[in-house]
């Protein structure tokens, strides 16, 4: 472990980052695949995986604040780097120009951003690139049926932009399924044909898995590059390679007697003598709280039963069984014996939410790619 004084690390692999990417490009085919890196990219740190992508050979790249995609600029010169989130209500001048300044691309989904855009565009007197975002059933972001008819009768509204894509998002693109599916590639294929032509962005991770019908110039992928299961329900385990591993350090080990409590409250209380191992993590990293009484850390591949309440910074486990562990060892908490999609059963949530959780003080450690 490299990270001196860390008590938990997550162990970032840019190599299954990358092979991810390669392998989701293989499948979308016909078009290239963005890497969306929202969230510091899903929880495994966006300053070094976005260069880390750019570098395997991708060119477009998704954050959801204007914030993310101005820190990650410098490094992905000449990429498009677009903003999910687009300009937001009633944008100031500053934000308008920080998105002329460094080349970003807004994905404008309300006229009145349009007509924002469109307006500095002429101010400046060049074209600015943008994104549409049609709503094909979000009802999130997007325009909505009225605003897509505006714009069709007055396509000069876009005049001065640059539109780079016209892009839309599957509501449940992970269930192969469902008839959404098929009704929000429709009502896209409608939408674009009232708009001035320009390519297509469609599915997210899991869209690329719906197959060739979902194909489009630009697949957004998120989850499936971090080794999230983009086909959860399709039975047949997930295509991807998890592309980072937690490990939380023992601080202490104790013996406790039968009947002992263990943590806040006492909900845990020692079936036998026991020996209790505390972990350097808890629910301010990420850890979830609800956790307590589930779940399991791992060691050496071998499951340890994490007991009583998780707290701030503390987590604790019972390794009666396992003499190997003492103070100094790491065990895994997310990894291959525990992959996000477990945990977050265990906690009615989705995978993503455990990723995008992992707080601030877990060091992030790349793999050196000799070591894969
Ligand atoms: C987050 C997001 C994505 C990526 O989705 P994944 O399921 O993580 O691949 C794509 N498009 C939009 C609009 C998003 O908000």
């Amino acid at each position: 472990m490299t990270s001196p004084g860390a008590s938990a690390v997550l162990e970032v692999d840019h190599a299954a980052v990358i092979a991810n990417w390669r392998a989701l490009s293989a499948r979308h085919r016909g078009g290239a695949v963005a890497a969306v890196v929202k969230a510091d990219a899903y929880g495994l740190g966006a300053a070094l995986v976005a260069p880390a992508l750019f570098g395997a050979g991708c060119r477009h790249f998704f954050t959801a604040h204007l914030g993310e995609a101005l820190a990650l600029r410098p490094r992905l010169p000449g990429a498009m780097l677009a903003v999910l989130n687009g300009l937001g209500p009633a944008p100031g001048a500053d934000v308008i120009e920080a998105f002329a300044h460094h080349d970003l691309v807004p994905v404008l989904g309300a006229l009145g951003e349009i007509a924002a855009f469109a307006a500095a565009a002429g101010r400046l007197r060049r074209r600015l690139p943008a994104i549409l975002h049609i709503d094909t059933g979000m009802a999130r972001l997007g325009l909505d049926a009225r605003e897509l008819d505006c714009l069709a009768q007055a396509p000069e509204l876009l005049s001065g932009l640059d539109l780079r894509f016209v892009m839309t998002h599957l509501v449940a693109g992970e269930t192969a399924a469902d008839p959404l599916n098929a009704a929000q590639r429709q009502r896209f294929a409608s939408a674009c044909a009232r708009l001035p032509p320009a390519k297509r962005s469609l599915a997210n991770s899991s869209g690329i898995f719906l197959g060739p019908a979902f194909a489009s110039d630009l697949a957004r992928a998120g989850a499936a590059l971090y080794g999230i299961n983009p086909i959860p329900h399709a039975g047949i385990g997930n295509p991807m390679r998890l592309a980072c591993r937690l490990l939380a350090r023992v601080l202490q080990v104790r013996e406790v007697p039968e009947g002992a409590p263990v943590g806040y409250n006492a909900t845990w209380r020692a079936a036998r003598p026991s020996r209790i191992a505390t972990l350097g993590i808890g629910y301010a990293d990420g850890w979830p709280f609800r956790l307590a009484g589930q779940g399991s850390a791992f060691f050496d591949g071998a499951p340890v039963p994490l007991v009583g309440r998780v707290s701030m910074d503390l987590t604790t486990c019972d390794i009666t069984d396992h003499p190997g562990i003492g103070p100094g060892i790491w065990l895994e908490l997310i990894g291959p014996q525990a992959p996000p999609e477990r945990i977050a059963a265990l906690l009615g949530t989705s995978p993503y939410e455990i990723l995008t959780g992992l707080g601030a003080r877990i060091a992030r450690v790349v793999l050196p790619a000799a070591a894969l």
